[in-house]
């Protein structure tokens, strides 16, 4: 499919599906294939296809479609059909029974739209399985809200002073994934021994993604148990990391993760970056100051504190900014506080919440 798109041109999804029952004639193993995992991979394709197009008309320079490599061609999905679960076992037409554990109960009378079998990179077999479900609207209230303010040296300072360092067993990991990579980089290209280094590289950076995660889960859990509303910041740090590239990938992705959880976990609302660590969070006074100064002390008013937790509360001001509430004075003091009393229903504010200056 991917090479008669780059000879041909576009194909709509009809063509592609054509082309598949065409394949079928001359390839007979692809009837060793469930037909609807099959079709997957051409509305696959065509979403490729599709968001190539899209790219290329807002002026980005695209290429071709490229074939994914066999190794890192990891996923394939049963769609509406092909597919049971049934005590304990994940029956997939065409390839058979297989013991499954299951993390959580699938609701009764309810209907699976989709199954994905994905295969790790060392080797380990998840599925994640889709249904419709309708969805329980819960009322938030505006008084239990905080800001955050996402970084490097603490991971969450939030408005009302707690503070999540960094884990520093994220330190510690990084140490063995820089000496699996010099392992590879000393192994001759193509032979078994470099084979079994980016194996090991594989796990190790696997161990290191799903501590992350489950760190990252942790920690979003707690802020949505506490609080209803949770405003951040807009994330454009990437720039502030100099750290080794890992590192660097690790923690930029874990603040993308941790906004996508807290997405779903609770209400987000993202506020504008602007000068967050810069105006004092009492008086409004700029107070600029470069990325080594830890303490926000302001000539104006007399406070100190420090820089995160004074960005916190700015990112706190900014968010209830939105909804029209100042800043209670209690706050405005740093001592944790009630703030008036103001409730939204959430079908009022679908999805994410974004606010452009
Ligand atoms: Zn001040």
């Amino acid at each position: 499919m991917v090479e008669k798109i780059n000879n041909e041109g576009f194909q709509t999804r009809n063509d592609l599906n054509y082309f598949l029952t065409e394949l079928k004639e001359q390839e007979s193993w692809l009837y060793s294939y469930h037909s609807k995992m099959l079709q997957m991979i051409s509305t696959q394709i065509d979403g490729a296809q599709k968001s190539l197009i899209a790219l290329n008309k807002k002026g980005h320079k695209v290429g071709k479609l490229k074939f994914a490599k066999y190794i890192e061609y990891r996923t394939f999905a049963y769609n509406q059909s092909g597919f049971e679960i049934k005590d304990g076992f994940l029956h997939l037409s065409k390839i058979g029974k297989i013991k499954i554990m299951q993390h959580r109960k699938i609701p009764e009378n309810i209907e699976i739209k989709q199954i994905a079998v994905t295969r790790s990179k060392t080797g380990k077999w998840y599925c994640s399985i889709t249904c419709d479900v309708d969805a329980v609207l819960t009322k938030f209230s505006i008084t239990k809200s905080v800001g955050i303010d996402v970084g490097i040296k603490n991971f969450a300072y939030d408005s009302d002073g707690f503070v999540t360092p960094n884990p520093l067993n994220l330190q510690k990991m990084l140490k063995p994934l820089a000496r699996a990579q010099r392992k590879i980089a000393r192994r001759q290209k193509g032979s078994n021994n470099r084979k079994k280094a980016v194996r090991w590289y594989q796990i190790v950076h696997e161990r290191v993604k799903n501590r992350r995660k489950d760190f990252l889960h942790q920690i979003s859990t707690q802020y949505a148990r506490k609080y209803d509303v949770i405003f951040l910041e807009r994330l454009q740090k990437l720039n502030m990391v100099k750290n080794h590239k890992w590192a660097r990938n690790i923690l930029d992705s874990g603040w993308g993760t941790f906004t996508n959880m807290l997405d779903y976990k609770c209400m987000l609302v993202e506020v504008p970056a602007k000068n967050t660590t810069i105006d004092c969070s009492r008086c409004g006074n700029a107070v600029p100051k470069s990325l080594v100064v830890r303490t926000h002390r302001c000539d104006v008013c007399g406070l100190v504190l420090d820089r995160d937790h004074n960005a916190a509360i700015n990112i706190l001001k900014k968010g209830l900014d939105i909804f029209n509430i100042n800043l209670p004075q209690e706050l405005r003091e740093v001592t944790p506080v009630e703030i008036i009393p103001w409730s939204v229903k959430q079908e009022e504010a679908t999805g994410r919440l974004v606010v452009v200056h």
